[in-house]
C-alpha cells in the first residue's frame, strides 16, 4: 500500500499554489478592492441589536428567501429569471464549473482577468484556455477570442464586465459576439458593476447561455462572503444541484438583511469613490513616470518603470497596493491600487511622488 502524496494528490492540485493573501499589518490597505468606509455606531449598535436575535442553533433557510427577494430589487435581476446565492461569488463559479465539468471540458476567459477562474478550473479538473487581451489598452483580441471558441468549444466562458485587474469594461458589441459565438455558457461577471455604466443584467433571456454574476463585496460588504448567480430557470436548476445546503449562514443571511435595508448608506459610498477615482486617476497621470487606466471599477491599474521597487517603498512607507508585475506578460511593471478614502488616495499619492 502506497501512502505517499506523490501517489495521491493529483499534479494539478500539486502544481497549484494556493490563493496568497499578504498580511496587511496596519498599513493603509488599497490592494483587496475593499470599500474603506466603516459604519457609523448607531448603524453598528442597530446591526448588533439584530444579531442578538439570531437563531444559532437553528439551520439557516436554506434558500435564503428575503437575502434573494432584496438583492432581486437592488441588483434588478428581471422577474423571470432565477436566482441562486453563493458564498462570495468565487462560490458560484466553483458551481458553474463542478456543474459543466467533464471529460474534455474547458473553461475560457481573456487574460488578464481574474485569477480565480484558472485556478477554480485547475482544482475542478477543466482545462484553462486564456487568451491574452490587446496589450495596450486591454480590449478584447476578437479575432483570437472567436477563433478560439470556435477551437476550443468551452463549456465555460467568463467575462469580468469591467475586467479585474484592468479596470476596463469590454465593448458591448464584442461581448454580444461572443455570447452568439459560444455553444457553452457565457457568464459575465459584474463584481464591479457599483462603479460602472453599463450591465447585461437587463439584457438576461435576451440570449439562452447568458449568465449573470454579481457580489455585494466591492460595494462595501466583502465582509459577509455574499455572490449572487442570475439567468434562466434551465440552467440555474442544475447549477443548483452543487450548492452545499445552507451555504449561506444565519450571521450573513441577517447582515445581508439588515445592510441591505441601509443600501442608501452604500450607494452613496460608491459614488463617494466614484468621484475620487477620477480624482485619483487625474492625479496619478501627472506624476512623471506613471502611465494610468481609465476605469470603471474602484481600483486603477498603472504602470511605472520598476513595479517592484515602487511596492516595496510604498510599502515601506505605510501604503500596501497590489503589484502584477510577472502575473502575466501583458502586465510587465504594473501596479493595481484600490480607490480609498480621499485622505488615503492622497497619502498614497504623497508617497509615490516621493518615490
Ligand atoms: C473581487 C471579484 C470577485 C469576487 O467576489 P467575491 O464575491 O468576493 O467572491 C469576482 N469577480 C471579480 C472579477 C472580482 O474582481
Amino acid at each position: 500500500m502506497n501512502k505517499s502524496i506523490n501517489d495521491w494528490i493529483r499534479p494539478e492540485i500539486q502544481q497549484l499554489s494556493a490563493y496568497h493573501v499578504p498580511d496587511p499589518g496596519d498599513t493603509i490597505k488599497l490592494d483587496a478592492m475593499e470599500n474603506p468606509y466603516q459604519w457609523d455606531t448607531a448603524l453598528v449598535e442597530e446591526w448588533i441589536n439584530v444579531l442578538r436575535t439570531a437563531p444559532l442553533n437553528r439551520y439557516p433557510d436554506p434558500a435564503a428567501r428575503e437575502v434573494k427577494q432584496q438583492l432581486r430589487a437592488i441588483m434588478q435581476v428581471p422577474d423571470t429569471m432565477d436566482m441562486i446565492l453563493g458564498n462570495g461569488s468565487d462560490e458560484l463559479i466553483q458551481m458553474l464549473a463542478l456543474t459543466l465539468n467533464g471529460e474534455g471540458r474547458i473553461l475560457l476567459a481573456p487574460e488578464p482577468s481574474f485569477v480565480m477562474y484558472r485556478l477554480i478550473a485547475q482544482v475542478v479538473g477543466m482545462q484553462y484556455i486564456g487568451v491574452p487581451l490587446q496589450a495596450d489598452n486591454f480590449t478584447l483580441d476578437m479575432f483570437a477570442m472567436l477563433e478560439a471558441i470556435e477551437t476550443y468549444q468551452p463549456a465555460l466562458v467568463f467575462l469580468a464586465y469591467p475586467n479585474n485587474p484592468t479596470g476596463n469594461a469590454f465593448d458591448v458589441l464584442d461581448i454580444e459576439a461572443i455570447i452568439e459565438t459560444s455553444h457553452g455558457i457565457v457568464v459575465i461577471d459584474e463584481a464591479y458593476a457599483p462603479f460602472a455604466d453599463n450591465t447585461f443584467m437587463s439584457r438576461l433571456g435576451e440570449y439562452p447561455n447568458l449568465l449573470v454574476m454579481r457580489t455585494v463585496s466591492k460595494l462595501g460588504l466583502a465582509g459577509l462572503r455574499l455572490g449572487l448567480l442570475a439567468g434562466p430557470h434551465e440552467w440555474l436548476e442544475q447549477i443548483e444541484k452543487t450548492r452545499l445546503p445552507y451555504n449561506i449562514n444565519v450571521l450573513s443571511q441577517l447582515s445581508a438583511i439588515f445592510a441591505l435595508q441601509h443600501y442608501t448608506v452604500l450607494e452613496k459610498q460608491t459614488l463617494q469613490i466614484r468621484a475620487d477615482r477620477a480624482n485619483l486617476l487625474e492625479r496619478l497621470n501627472t506624476i512623471e513616470g506613471v502611465q494610468a487606466w481609465a476605469s470603471q471599477a474602484n481600483f486603477i491599474l498603472f504602470r511605472v518603470a520598476d513595479a517592484q521597487a515602487v511596492f516595496d517603498e510604498l510599502k515601506n512607507q505605510g501604503v500596501l497596493i497590489k503589484g502584477l508585475h510577472g502575473s502575466h506578460p501583458l502586465l510587465d511593471n504594473c501596479l493595481r491600487v484600490t480607490v480609498g478614502t480621499p485622505e488615503e488616495n492622497q497619502a498614497f499619492l504623497q508617497a509615490l511622488t516621493q518615490i
